[in-house]
């Protein structure tokens, strides 16, 4: 009687669910593993870190609607991997972890890196299971990936002991499992539509939020055509940013905290009402908003506020059926309106206090200068991954994506060492859908330093990312070198190194000469500007480009301190 091992039996349930990349780092139990994959024709990625793994893994999830599978070994390496596992659960990103797991026989008495990995994984996964046998593993890998990609899409976990791991099963046992077709479609109960659109046409100071779950439902096509039809003014979330272009004039992203506090009528498109968004209440909206809210996941409405209309559907039949409704009355909320002359003057108002900043070139240079010089040399269609508290902050405002999916970020969950992770899954998903496009990875260089050993996977892999890292030496703020030096002279270093202090000037750039290729040290804008447009011309490397800033450079004055604002 033929006999499949194990390994090939997972790595071919992988293949018909449709995943198509695994991003892992191999040891004792999974070698074999690793394997199997590349012989069934999955594409595998060895990192260096499994956070970063992590990372890449449901990035390339986001982007593709694919989940990407991460591959760990067990103990450490699953523990390692659990803050990947609760980023991608908070961002509602799909993602497999596979762990391997100690030997069966040997569970109980101290076997090797023995770990309770499915208990461990569950807080953050919408599946967690480890398979019986080799025979049964088919109907846990489909179960695995529909649930990472129904509904609100999120992580699965599969464990697999060694023993499992060697392990055959008779070929005619092996469960059958069918490709399971693409998530269904939640369409909107027509009452709902009807309801929604005639809010918003009586609404005086309308405002559409456009959240990532309207970058990940791809409805794109339809909310531009909506934008621009029916002229209402809209923000988008961080990671909403480019469903409907920054470059689109009904975007108030420079109005933003007019624009929430004001608005009387909100539409809310796959975003949550969490601290992003100031949890929909005052003092950053008005007491009497009315919210619209569209999500996929039925357990999120009225979350934190409750909305005038709540409905549960996939953005873009929602927005397709509101549509219907304006047009129906030939609804436009045009520019004669009184809010859009307030929004429209205030925009003005903080771009012209932002032009200011951005063409103060003395250095060292502040952060506004070094974003609108990136801006003007990057190719518009580039793929921006971005981490770090004022590099994510203020790059956010400074560089606009023009395109959905077109940013990835440190997100809901606010996690630091997503940047190199996220950046070799963009550029594999470049290498293998959008040719010639390019991805930007600009960094703090305390982000920086997480996952910085990533950037030998991007030599190997011959990924052209440019990583810039915007270097103020510090955590938040940075120190000058006269500075950092006085303190320290004055006595015990451990003690008195301030807790916000990175090195002084270090030049991350020279990590490029570890592969024999060319990095870039900047303090001037001339140079930063030579520096881009010799990045812009690799097609098989990464490079880094380190910018020193002033450590004393800050965001523009902000209206309200609110990340750590606690009165609600
Ligand atoms: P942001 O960070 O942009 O504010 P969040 O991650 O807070 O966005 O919210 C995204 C929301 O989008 C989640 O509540 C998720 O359930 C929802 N969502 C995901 N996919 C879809 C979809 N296809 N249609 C509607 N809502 C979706």
């Amino acid at each position: 009687m033929a006999e499949v091992e194990a390994v090939q039996i997972i790595a071919e349930s992988l293949k018909q669910q449709g995943v198509e990349y695994v991003f892992g780092i191999i040891g004792i139990p999974v070698i074999e593993l690793s394997m199997a994959f590349q012989a069934a024709g999955l594409k595998y990625i060895g990192m260096r870190n499994e956070q970063a793994a992590c990372y890449a893994a449901q990035a390339i999830g986001y982007l593709t609607g694919k989940p990407g599978v991460c591959l760990v070994v067990s103990g450490p390496g699953l523990l390692h991997v659990t803050g990947g596992m609760a980023n991608a659960q908070v961002n509602c990103w799909p993602l497999i972890v596979i762990g391997g797991a100690t030997n069966q026989d040997h569970e109980g008495i101290g076997g090797f890196q023995e770990c309770p990995q499915v208990e461990l994984s569950r807080p953050y996964c919408k599946y967690a299971a480890r398979p019986a046998n080799a025979a049964l593993i088919p109907l846990h890998v489909e179960k695995a990936v529909r649930y990472a990609t129904y509904g609100r899409p999120g992580v699965a976990y599969l464990d697999f002991p060694g023993n499992i791991l060697q392990s055959k099963a008779i070929e005619s046992t092996i469960y059958k499992s069918v490709a399971h077709p693409v998530a269904p479609l939640a369409y909107p109960p027509h009452d709902d539509v009807i309801r929604a659109a005639r809010l918003l046409r009586t609404a005086k100071r309308p405002l559409v939020i456009i959240g990532k779950g309207a970058a990940y439902a791809h409805a794109e096509n339809t909310l531009r055509h909506f934008i621009e039809n029916t002229n209402l003014p809209f923000l988008p979330t961080p990671m909403g940013k480019g469903v409907v272009s920054d470059t689109a004039a009904q975007c108030v992203a420079s109005a933003r905290t007019l624009a929430l506090q004001k608005a009387d009528v909100i539409l809310l498109l796959g975003a949550r009402l969490n601290w992003i968004l100031h949890f929909g209440r005052p003092p950053r909206y008005d007491r009497d908003v009315k919210f619209i809210q569209v999500d996929i996941c039925p357990e999120e409405l009225n979350n934190s506020v409750v909305a005038s209309v709540a409905v549960q559907s996939d953005i873009r039949p929602f927005a397709e059926q509101l549509f219907e409704q304006m047009n129906a009355v030939n609804f436009r909320f045009g520019y004669e309106q009184d809010w859009w002359k307030q929004l429209v003057a205030k925009c003005k108002q903080n771009r012209d206090t932002v032009a200011q900043m951005s063409l103060n070139t003395t250095t060292p240079l502040n952060y506004y200068a070094v974003f609108h010089h990136l801006r003007e040399l990057l190719p518009r269609d580039t793929i921006i991954v971005s981490e770090g508290a004022n590099t994510m902050d203020i790059g956010r405002s400074m560089l606009l994506n023009e395109q959905p999916r077109h940013r990835l970020d440190a997100g809901t969950f606010g996690t630091m060492g997503v940047g190199p992770g996220f950046a070799i899954a963009a550029a594999l998903y470049c290498r293998d859908f959008a040719p010639g496009k390019r991805v930007l990875c600009v960094e703090g260089d305390s982000a920086f330093g997480f996952s910085g050993m990533e950037i030998e996977t991007m030599v190997r892999y011959k990924l052209p990312i440019t990583i810039v890292i915007v270097n103020n030496n510090g955590i938040y703020g940075g120190f000058d070198k006269d500075t950092f030096e006085a303190i320290r002279s004055e006595g015990d270093l451990a003690k008195i190194t301030p807790p916000s202090a990175l090195g002084v000037q270090v030049r991350y750039e020279e990590m490029m000469k570890m592969f024999g290729m060319k990095g870039y040290f900047c303090t001037e804008i001339e140079e930063l500007q030579a520096a881009v447009k010799a990045a812009n011309q690799l097609t098989d490397r990464p490079t880094i480009i380190n910018v020193a800033i002033s450590p004393s450079s800050d965001r523009k004055p902000q209206s309200f301190n609110w990340l750590t604002e606690s009165k609600l």
